[in-house]
């Protein structure tokens, strides 16, 4: 049986800029996509993915924060109430971590992986996850939240990532 895995894109790859483009019929394919996806999640660690950061540039995310597995395609958040900051990291900026003023609550519409309406409400951490894959579909990334200080930090590391491997072939 072939084995299809997902590469994690990093940042410097310009998928992770695009805006991804809505789902019009859920597909065979689609739901593949999205089997491959909670499993990329699972092995790096993460409790959310979307799909621009498997280099698929579709409405489609993923999250587990150890409550149940959603699936969720063309998400919109259409309410949200309170604030929240979390110490966010991201499989797609390894090494970085910012603190990210959210919602509290928010409250999203989406289809589920069958193409059928589904309506979410989340709190807290599952809320934050949410709002940060929705912010992968529209080529926003956790470091566009750093403060002028935290931008100075990470800028070395961000520096590596976007050069790749190009930059140092010889691994000792
Ligand atoms: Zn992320």
């Amino acid at each position: 049986m072939p084995e299809t895995r997902l590469e994690i894109k990093v940042f410097g790859d310009p998928i992770l800029r695009k805006k991804a483009k809505p789902v019009k019929k859920v597909t065979a394919g689609d739901r593949e996509i999205l089997s491959l996806m909670a499993q990329s999640m699972y092995e790096g660690g993460g409790i959310g993915l979307a799909a621009p950061q498997v280099g698929i540039s579709s409405q489609l995310i993923v999250a587990d924060i150890g409550q149940g597995l959603y699936k969720l395609v063309n998400p919109v958040i259409v309410k949200s109430q309170g604030r929240q900051a979390i110490q966010e990291g991201c499989l797609s900026v390894p090494g970085v971590c910012i603190k990210v003023k959210r919602a509290k609550q928010v409250w999203v519409e989406a289809l589920d992986e069958n193409g059928n309406p589904l309506k979410l409400e989340a709190k807290d951490l599952l809320a934050c996850v949410l709002q940060h894959e929705i912010d992968h579909l529209k080529g926003k990334l956790i470091i566009d939240y750093a403060t002028l200080m935290e931008k100075l930090r990470i800028k070395r590391r961000l520096s590596i990532l976007k050069a790749g491997n190009k930059t140092c072939k010889l691994k000792l």
